[in-house]
């Protein structure tokens, strides 16, 4: 395990002094920069902040619309609402999960500035058409990573496709700090000053305290050059579970055509998701919703002013969705006995998986 390393790199910082950015966040963000071919990035405390700074470069504000997904963790949309700029919401696709490619050009208007693809549950968004549109249009792509470290597209990693990257290493991450932390990476030098100065009382009204830490910093280090290896076994147990739930009902998660999925989540689709989530969770299995209301019908968006059926893929998801155990850690055993487990109410009480 690595136990050792992180009590030594933590043992550092401390001897060291310096807790707050520093050489530790200087060499992290080279390291997790490069590894996703990215020549800038800056160390932030957490994800929303990543995605909430990188608008603010963009000189996204009041009277500004952003277009993002109705199905997302709501970070993506409550980070659009602080800069004052109004959210767009669009539907996912039905396949990927990730936005409708088809509905992007339609909704972008002369106040788009930005649109935010997110790589939701560890699925690259389809980025060649979001790109191509939005530099017809002059609008800047920021990606959502915050669910995809490790993730490629067409062989590219995540984090290198759109003008700024965002992501989070919260704990439940695929690359995790032992507390908060996130980061942007770009390519664009004048972005990533911005943002620098942005992040720590520079001369901009909008900055403020968005500094990473350095134990932070120096913990993900010991992790990074394991991430490779982590998201190689989340793909071998996302395989692992398909084959084994392949002849159900069930809907299973796809993998696109253009897709290095880093299954940050394996979510399947059952139209009897309650039942079978109080069914599983009866046998101890820790199974999650993810989410159980898209953006659009959760309390504190009303304000967006979007009613019910807007988005019917998202909200058809909403209902269905069901999250398996997936982490690296996880012993092959538990995910034949989860699989077992699904499969047991289809053999005796039918009409829970139909
Ligand atoms: C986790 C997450 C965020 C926010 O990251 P935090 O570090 O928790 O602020 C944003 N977007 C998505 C899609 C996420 O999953």
């Amino acid at each position: 395990m690595l136990k050792n390393e992180i009590d030594t790199a933590v043992d550092r910082v401390l001897k060291s002094g310096r807790y707050v950015l520093g050489p530790e966040v200087e060499a992290f963000e080279s390291e997790f920069g490069s590894s996703c071919g990215a020549s800038h990035a800056i160390g932030l405390n957490s994800g929303t902040n990543a995605i909430y700074l990188s608008l603010v470069a963009l000189g996204v504000g009041p009277g500004d619309e952003v277009i993002t997904v109705a199905y997302t963790f709501e970070a993506t949309v409550a980070a659009i609402l602080a800069t004052g700029a109004t959210p767009r919401l669009i539907d996912i696709d039905p396949q990927s999960l990730t936005m409708d490619v088809t509905l992007l050009e339609n909704e972008i208007t002369h106040r788009t500035k930005a649109v935010i693809p997110v790589h939701l549950f560890g699925q690259p968004a389809d980025m060649d058409p979001i790109l191509a549109i939005s530099r017809r249009h002059g609008v800047s792509v920021i990606e959502d990573a915050c669910q995809a470290h490790g993730a490629a597209y067409k062989g590219t990693p995540v984090g290198g496709l759109g003008d700024l990257s965002c992501f989070s290493f919260y704990p439940s991450k695929n690359l995790s700090a032992c507390g908060d932390a996130g980061m942007v990476v770009t390519k664009n030098a004048s972005l990533a000053d911005a943002i620098r100065g942005l992040r720590n009382w520079g001369p901009d009204q909008r900055s403020g305290n968005y500094r990473m830490a350095a134990l932070q910093a120096a913990i993900l280090r010991v992790k990074l050059p394991h991430l490779e290896a982590w998201t190689t076994r989340r793909r071998f147990i996302a395989s692992r579970y398909t084959e084994l739930l392949r002849d159900t009902k069930l809907g299973l998660p796809l993998t696109m055509p253009y897709s290095g999925h880093a299954f940050h989540i394996y979510a399947i689709r059952s139209s009897q998701r309650d039942a079978l989530q109080e069914h599983l969770r009866d046998q101890g299995i820790e199974v999650g919703v993810h989410y159980p209301q898209a953006v659009h019908q959760k309390k504190n968006y009303s304000g967006l002013n979007y009613n019910t059926g807007a988005f019917p893929v998202a909200e058809q998801l909403a209902t269905e969705q069901l999250s398996l155990p997936i982490y690296p850690e996880l012993p092959d055993g538990t995910v034949a006995k989860v699989a077992t487990a699904i499969r047991q109410p289809i053999v005796q009480k039918h009409r829970i998986l139909s």
